[in-house]
């Protein structure tokens, strides 16, 4: 080998290099280029092992040529290099190119149970006349549910509130809300205006008009002097804020164990205004809830004088209500959470 020969193997390589890097399609490939040809084991340094047979005085010739070549080859790998690394980032920065004017997705807000919206309405009207709510438990005994409400053990109306038992102890599934009425003469002192909306039970056999589980809202009053005209006018105020202002209302008498006097308040039946129709079976009323004058007697066992104080309750079936704000035809719905229902009410 002379020194012809190795200068035109160095030119050979450099046009190779050359046209290599001009081709070079990514970062990647460049670098794995540059190792091949410029690295400690690369193709310069294998065709600069042929030095070595030069005459002494080419050698200096040769080792200049070499770093020109190198010089050059890492320019246009340096040059390349930019390039590549700028056409990348463009591409990244198109990929992932975030669209700030897209609007969010929406998040899906759920609604209120129609159940728990109409306690709340009710709650929202009574809360007007300065009633608070108060929370009984759903497990009580058998003496706060029957006995202080003057229904003693062999009492026939106990036919009308078949439970489910907890234990032997006389614990059962509340069957109404009024034993609450106990629990907030217990705690408070007149003035009393408490209500009490919870869930109940009865041992019942389930369709669409009857439920083992529904929804009750009690309501209790009790001051000195609280006479039944306090609550028909507060019956009827609650009346209209509930079903508007033009309907009629009416008292009936009624009859539970724990009031006296009891009555049935009926509401001008909201499907045909009072003419009649099948769904206040043609009377044009509809009864929305039971009230009474609490009976001196369950006053005696909330712990007042019913010498010195009176009082009034009511007691009205949630879903009742809520069938007629939202015109539902079967109790078994509110239970079932099925959402093609409950999407329904927001
Ligand atoms: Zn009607």
């Amino acid at each position: 080998m002379d020194l012809s020969d190795l200068t035109r193997d160095l030119d050979a390589l450099r046009r190779e290099a050359m046209t290599a890097v001009a081709a070079a399609s990514d970062v990647a490939a460049l670098t794995a280029l540059e190792q091949d040809i410029l690295g400690k084991k690369g193709r310069l340094t294998s065709v600069l092992r042929g030095i070595g047979a030069l005459a002494p005085e080419d050698r200096p010739k040769v080792g200049s040529i070499a770093n020109t070549i190198r010089i050059s080859i890492e320019g246009a790998i340096a040059e390349r290099g930019t390039t590549l690394r700028q056409g990348e980032l463009a591409g990244r920065l198109r990929d992932e190119a975030i669209d700030v004017t897209t609007p969010g997705r929406p998040i899906r807000r759920g609604t209120l149970h129609p159940i728990n919206e109409t306690i709340a309405e009710i709650a929202e009207i009574f809360g007007r006349f300065g009633f608070v709510v108060y929370e009984g438990p759903e497990v009580e005994d058998d003496v706060r549910n029957f006995q202080m409400l003057n229904i003693a053990p062999d009492h026939p109306a106990r036919d009308l509130w078949d439970t489910l038992y907890v234990d032997v102890e006389g614990h059962l599934l509340r069957t109404h809300t009024s034993p609450g009425q106990i629990r907030v003469m217990h705690q408070e002192r007149p003035p009393i205006r408490a209500l009490l909306p919870g869930r109940c039970f009865r041992y019942e056999a389930v369709d669409a008009s009857h439920a083992s589980e529904f929804f009750q809202v009690e309501g209790l009053m009790v001051d000195e002097g609280t006479t039944m005209g306090d609550l028909k006018g507060l019956l009827e105020e609650f009346a209209k804020a509930m079903y508007g202002g033009d309907k009629r209302t009416r008292f009936r008498p009624g009859y539970y164990p724990f009031t006296e006097p009891s009555v049935a308040f009926d509401v001008e039946c909201i499907v045909c205004g009072g003419s009649g129709c099948p769904a206040c079976s043609r009377s044009g009323w509809m009864t929305i809830l039971g009230a009474g004058m609490v009976h001196p007697v369950v006053l005696q066992y909330g712990g007042l004088d019913p010498e010195r104080y009176q009082g009034f309750a009511f007691g009205m079936g949630v879903e009742r209500i809520a069938n007629l704000r939202h015109r539902v035809g079967d109790l078994r719905l509110y239970m079932e959470n099925d959402l093609r229902f409950l999407e329904q009410f927001t």
